[in-house]
């Protein structure tokens, strides 16, 4: 790999980021389409927390009008009043701005545009382009016609304007019941597509809406009214995601029909889809419900607050969504390459810092003892091995440390550098220890090992001698660690595509997901560490200050990846 190639690899030395949608907003800049503006908007529906997905809508969108010195807006598809929820409208506004964008002006609602959308509606009845359908749900269903066949004639098409306006006024007024009535676009019940048989723009909704409360009983179906609202903001390129593409024919008559003063281009993408994970709102919300995760901001959810917690920047995230890149293609990216990029985010960011998730006691029988207090000496360690700009920190050392359980063995097998019986290693940045004994509890399973350390390997240095050793092991001491509960997470599923086919994905959870370490031991530098704040804990992986249960004396701690894929 040459030197650049191996840059952009790595996400550094960004080339421009071009794909297809770029380059139809360079065509019309070009021929002077819409007057050389460029305006963009993202429209989630505040019917639960964003995920990924989300993020390369968002990246996309206001990437594109950062790019072009256009606009973007965020603006609430709030027609639902049924599923949404202003707790939603708060989380994706936090969302949006800690993924490091900020939209253009106001924040945006569909609903502030109701009173526009039905006159919108009333002007298509005149227009003899829509009608009050009385159809049943399931008359409905039935002459609708399927993907080969063509829909019949609802009777109730032929009805007079007159006389739809004074049902759609009425129904606006509430004089009926939910289901009683519609509004429907008259177009074609043979059009080979069935969004065009006449779709349902309006329906009877007896519910109280977040922002508009009891205001409206009617509320205006999502793809009639997505296409004004985006109109109404002068919007100049709608992205959308691929499954839209069939509904764009509904999105052009809207407008067309209508002859809006502007008129903009819905353009669809193909969705982010990753393996071991699922990204449904619907089936993200029932694992929220039911309890199989702590919340949505749960850190083995694939939302944008799970992988904050998680430890995730939202760098991280925007280089991954940079990468995955935009097209119309449909496919599945690795849970890996998200790993990568926050990897090699945190190895170039993230300080590091010492911790023993499962604790090994150590006794150092030559090291001096204390009378009162331990005797104790402090080592200064650089924070990061290639960044002596970030300085260093004091880490004691004394009698009494503790290293990882793992980095000892008895019988040691072929291969193994660390800790055993009359074996020598370096405590990383103190000195090398070797192990002359093992004390062992009433089970027979080793509790405490008695070692020597060698005076002449200060700081971890070699010693006069020539000695060399192959482990170097990260401890901390005894009497200065804090204690610490550390989480540990692996994937949310066994299986890369969680319910597929008609499997139930709740079957197909991993059960090792989340393993909670309550007895880890941290060094002291770390007593006072951010909420967020990110660390490398040496030799196991990149580790965040968990927002949420981390507290005054009771450090919590997630870790966010491993330091290298597990395979
Ligand atoms: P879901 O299907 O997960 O419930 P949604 O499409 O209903 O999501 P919206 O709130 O309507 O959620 O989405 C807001 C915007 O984000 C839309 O423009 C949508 O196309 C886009 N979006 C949603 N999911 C993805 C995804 N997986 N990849 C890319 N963009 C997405
Ligand atoms: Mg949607």
């Amino acid at each position: 790999m040459n030197q650049e190639a191996k840059g952009e690899a790595k996400g550094e030395a960004k080339a421009e980021i071009r794909n297809f949608i770029r380059h139809i907003i360079d065509e019309d800049l070009a021929s002077g389409k819409n007057g050389a503006k460029v305006a963009t908007r993202f429209p989630p529906e505040p019917n639960g927390y964003l995920h990924i997905g989300h993020a390369k809508s968002i990246c996309l969108n206001f990437g594109i009008a950062r790019d072009y010195k256009g606009t973007c807006n965020l603006r609430f598809d709030d027609t639902n009043p049924v599923k949404e929820d202003i707790e939603y409208v708060n989380s994706i506004q936090d969302d949006v701005r800690w993924l490091g964008f900020s939209w253009s002006g106001e924040i945006h609602y569909a609903s502030d545009y109701f009173e526009r959308i039905y006159e919108y509606a009333v002007e298509l009845i005149k227009l003899g382009k829509a009608y009050v359908c009385s159809l049943n749900a399931d008359e409905m269903r039935k002459t609708r016609g399927t993907l080969t066949e063509a829909g019949t004639n609802s009777p109730f098409r032929a009805r007079s304007v007159a006389e739809n306006l004074d049902l759609f006024t009425r129904m606006r007024a509430g004089e009926f019941e939910e289901g009683a009535h519609v509004l429907r676009a008259k177009i074609d019940m043979s059009s080979p597509n069935v969004n065009m048989r006449d779709p349902v723009i309006y329906r009877i909704r007896k519910a109280h809406h977040h922002r508009t409360g009891d205001q409206w009983c009617i509320y205006p179906m999502y793809d009639y009214t997505h296409c004004l609202s985006d109109m109404i903001e002068g919007i100049t390129h709608s992205i959308c995601t691929l499954e839209f593409e069939d509904h764009r024919p509904l999105y052009d008559w809207v407008l067309a029909t209508l002859k809006t003063p502007c008129h903009p281009q819905q353009i669809e993408f193909s969705r982010l889809n990753i393996d071991y994970t699922v990204m449904s709102k619907r089936k993200l919300l029932e694992l929220v419900k039911d309890k199989h995760v702590s919340g949505w901001d749960d850190p083995r959810m694939p939302t944008i607050q799970g992988f904050r917690r998680r430890g995730f920047t939202p760098a991280s995230i925007r280089d991954f969504c940079e990468r995955v890149g935009v097209t119309k293609k449909d496919s599945c990216i690795e849970y890996g390459l998200l790993e990568t990029c926050v990897r090699e985010d945190l190895d170039k960011n993230a300080p590091r810092a010492m911790a023993v998730l499962r604790p090994l006691r150590v006794v150092i029988e030559n090291y001096p003892e204390g009378q009162a207090g331990e005797v104790s000496e402090e080592f200064d360690v650089p924070n990061h091995p290639q960044r002596p700009e970030l300085g260093t920190r004091k880490v004691p050392f004394s009698r009494v440390v503790y290293i990882e359980q793992e980095d000892f063995m008895e019988v040691p097998e072929k291969g193994f550098f660390r800790l055993a019986p009359d074996k020598e290693v370096r405590l990383r940045s103190a000195y090398f220890i070797k192990c002359v004994g093992v004390t062992k509890d009433a089970q027979g399973r080793v509790s405490e090992l008695r070692c020597t350390y060698d005076p002449a390997t200060k700081g971890g240095s070699n010693p006069p001698d020539g000695r060399k050793v192959k482990g170097t092991l990260h401890w901390v001491s005894e009497a200065h660690a804090l204690k610490a509960e550390v989480r540990l997470y692996e994937r949310l599923f066994a299986v890369p595509n969680p319910g597929a086919g008609d499997t139930d994905f709740l079957k197909q959870m991993n059960p090792k997901s989340l393993e909670v370490l309550r007895d880890a031991r941290v060094e002291p530098s770390l007593a006072h560490a951010a909420l967020e704040s990110q660390f490398q804990f040496e030799r196991q992986g990149y580790f965040s200050v968990d927002r949420v249960d981390c507290k005054p004396g009771q450090l919590v701690f997630n870790r966010t990846v491993t330091l290298r894929d597990s395979k």
